[in-house]
């Protein structure tokens, strides 16, 4: 239910009005506009019994149910779109264009270091590098762990770049936040919600993968898992879904990207690295990722992608990564995005 208060409404009343819908059993979600204060009113029950006594509150202009399932990451309850600060000068979701950048995985500080530091020359922002990795095979390369933490926060403290890294279970939630600037959920992880749960109470700001075989309202609803357990910094990545082509690793969506913004205001960036699985796709799907109207990027750089532990065939050289980076600050600015 969204209770649209009237311009002017004084604090006792919005004050009133939540006690109300508090008493209904709702939780309170206030959202303070320039104009006039809306409260979503977020629960399971009949909200419709309660609907009249609301719309005679003092202060209430008009009293209107939500109709989708996603309810506070939906612009039904929020019109305007969220910006997720990262530190003190990144803000995901302005007009800034936002590109993460990094290896697969943290392989050791010598390959991390060199990453980093050719990424951050070329313009990201932010440093990406699993730590702990999420692989297909037990016998693959699993991840420096603990190690890879320390490595990247290392790299933060050379290069001035923000880190974003994975978490794989809700038992490493506070070591992983301990050490990363935007939490990572992969994935395969989409839909672990006891997971998501956690880092609805983690206090850093979350980035979302797309499941692999997960529609958009999945999505959205596993974003809703996050916010409605107090974290509301979401950014969410589209990184392509599983269909019937092979000669791609997954197919990148980019329609998603548009959809995700008419449906949600949290900001929406684009991973062409997974979504593609092939180096030449990356640039091309880049810029139709600017088209397309997302916020940022996260795009997988290898200073040898023939040695690369995981994921070689996706990754960019840095030479190729400054190319990407030349031709993506172009299409922003047709954008009006600033880099
Ligand atoms: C990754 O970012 O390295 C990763 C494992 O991605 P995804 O969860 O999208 O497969
Ligand atoms: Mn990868």
């Amino acid at each position: 239910m969204i209770i649209s208060m009237k311009a002017g409404a004084t604090q006792a009343q919005v004050a009133h009005v939540i006690e109300k819908i508090e008493s209904y059993g709702y939780q309170a979600h206030p959202i303070y506009g320039q104009e006039r204060v809306v409260i979503g009113a977020i629960g399971n029950g009949q909200m419709k019994d309660h609907i009249q006594s609301l719309e005679s509150a003092p202060g209430v202009d008009s009293v209107m149910p939500i109709l989708k399932p996603f309810k506070l990451v939906g612009r039904e309850l929020k019109k305007e779109k969220t910006f997720v600060r990262v530190g003190d000068n990144i803000e995901v979701g302005n007009s800034h264009f936002i590109v993460m950048a990094g290896p697969c995985s943290v392989e050791s500080r010598e390959q991390l270091m060199t990453t980093a530091v050719a990424v951050k020359e070329a313009g990201a922002q932010i440093l990406r590098g699993g730590a702990y990795k999420p692989r297909t095979s037990p016998y693959d390369f699993q991840g420096l762990e603990e190690e890879g933490l320390k490595l990247l926060a290392e790299a933060r403290e050379a290069t001035g770049l923000k880190v974003v890294t994975e978490v794989l279970s809700d038992g490493q939630v506070s070591l992983v936040a301990e050490y990363a600037d935007i939490v990572q959920v992969g994935a395969r992880n989409m839909q672990n919600f006891a997971l998501l749960k956690k880092l609805g109470k983690c206090g850093r700001p979350i980035l979302l993968k797309r499941g692999m075989s997960s529609t958009v309202r999945e999505f959205l609803l596993s974003a809703e898992y996050i916010v409605s357990e107090g974290n509301p910094h979401v950014i969410l990545c589209e990184r392509g879904i599983r269909t019937f082509e092979t000669y791609t690793r997954n197919t990148l969506d980019l329609s998603a990207v548009p959809l995700l913004n008419e449906l949600s205001h949290l900001p929406v960036v684009v991973d062409p690295s997974h979504g593609t699985g092939k180096r030449s796709l990356i640039k091309p799907m880049a810029k139709a990722a600017v088209a397309a109207g997302a916020d940022g990027l996260l795009i997988e750089v290898h200073p040898n992608p023939e040695e690369a532990f995981s994921d070689g065939p996706q990754s960019l050289q840095p030479a190729e990564f400054a190319d990407l980076m030349q031709a993506v600050r172009q299409y922003a600015a047709i954008e009006n995005r600033r880099m």
